[in-house]
């Protein structure tokens, strides 16, 4: 296959997303994804970044890409937030491969680049009810049966379930402490238990509504283990910088349309607003400002590899409540027309509320970040 450069990439997706956002209004009101879409992202190349340059792919180190991977999803998010919170699953969870400098794993992440380039999509089912989002608390059990492993547990959240071809999920192997990465292919496999994966509830999120993130019981279900031992321990110092500023994008998306949106009309009235009117844009702006430049000084520590995990994880909980907060704000300048489900305000405040849920969400963040200042 021949290989693409970020700059091919980033053209290309800007053309997808372009044409994505002609029916950004009637996107908003989705509840499913639409397997067309994810086509056309591949064929734009959006799937390299799953595999190193080495192969073809776009990854070099994580200084090297974030920003560049955080500019795709981010232009996709501005069309569509599903579609783009999706899509940066990909990377986060083939980031844990790319990450890795062990010689044992080679092979196997060799086979997994491949199947990047042939046009497979990688997700993550990680998450269990009661974990609180923190995967050293998985309670699903891993079971050896000859030459395979076999997952019993419960998962939810397993964002882009449909159209990934690979979920990356964690459980417990019976004579183990640590949790370890194990990898089910999706594929051919029923979601009615009779292949190991039951759905026990369809994605019903207020917001991000069309990421079909299901709920899942394993039982019995064939998986793959990862080939070195405890991967998401070894992975974590680069897998920690990218992913949560990938969520960031995917959110800085939807605050660039919201902005731009609400700047038209508001702009269009700005001689008439009332003093309260103008007093909650200038701090919506005010606000929105913050939020990039949180955003933009976490890409730049992660660029100099100057303790880019704690910027990551403090640029993610401090988008997220500034994006909250700009949105709601946002929606009484420009009027009760906001409220309306005919614009996309509403939908908005809910897709922004998703990065403080996203991993690692609200408390579990927290506590992350004393233990990234004071204990690293
Ligand atoms: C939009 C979005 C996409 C996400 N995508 C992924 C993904 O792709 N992969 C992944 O691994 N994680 C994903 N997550 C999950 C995220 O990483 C955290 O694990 C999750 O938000 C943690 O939830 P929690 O803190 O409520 O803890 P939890 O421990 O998960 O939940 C707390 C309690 O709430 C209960 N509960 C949870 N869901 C429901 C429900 N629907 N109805 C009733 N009770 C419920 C649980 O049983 C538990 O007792 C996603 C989250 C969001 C918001």
């Amino acid at each position: 296959m021949s290989s693409m450069s970020m700059a091919d990439v980033r053209d290309a997706i800007a053309a997808v997303a372009h044409e994505f956002g002609k029916d950004r209004n009637e996107r908003a009101a989705r509840t499913a994804l639409d397997r067309n879409d994810f086509e056309h992202l591949a064929d734009a190349g959006f799937l390299r970044v799953g595999v190193p340059a080495t192969m073809g792919g776009l990854w070099t180190n994580v200084a090297g890409i974030v920003r560049g991977y955080c500019e795709l999803v981010r232009e996709i998010a501005r069309a569509d937030p599903s579609v783009a919170l999706v899509a940066s699953m990909h990377p986060a969870v083939l980031a844990f491969w790319l990450a890795a400098d062990d010689g044992s794993l080679r092979p196997q992440a060799e086979r997994f680049f491949e199947t990047a380039l042939a046009g497979h999509w990688w997700g993550t089912v990680i998450s269990e009810p009661g974990s609180g989002g923190d995967p050293m608390r998985t309670r699903t059990r891993a079971r050896r049966e000859n030459d395979r492993w076999l997952l019993t547990g419960t998962k939810h959240f397993g964002s882009g379930s449909g159209v990934t071809s690979f979920m990356i999920t964690m459980a417990r192997a019976d004579d183990e402490p640590e949790p370890d990465v194990f990898v089910i292919d999706m594929r051919e496999r029923k979601w009615d238990g009779s292949t190991g994966l039951r759905m026990t509830r369809a994605w019903d999120g207020h917001g991000m509504m069309a990421t079909q993130s299901h709920a899942f019981e394993l039982r019995d279900c064939a998986a793959e283990r990862s080939a070195a031992a405890n991967l998401y321990a070894a992975s974590a110092p680069i897998v920690g910088q990218l992913t949560p500023l990938l969520f960031t994008a995917v959110i800085m998306g939807v605050l660039d349309s919201a902005a731009e949106l609400a700047r038209g009309t508001i702009g269009a009235r700005v001689a008439g607003l009332r003093a309260y009117e103008r007093v909650a844009w200038t701090e919506t702006s005010n606000e929105l400002w913050l939020a990039e430049q949180a955003f933009e000084g976490a890409l730049r520590s992660v660029e100099s590899n100057h303790r880019g995990a704690l910027a990551a994880a403090r640029a993610k909980l401090t988008v997220a409540g500034l994006a909250e907060s700009a949105l709601a704000r946002l929606g009484r300048v420009v009027g009760g027309a906001s409220y309306s489900r005919g614009q996309p305000f509403g939908q908005w405040g809910q897709d922004v509320r998703a990065l403080g849920f996203l991993r690692p969400p609200w408390g579990y963040a927290f506590d992350q970040l004393i233990a990234l200042e004071f204990v690293d």
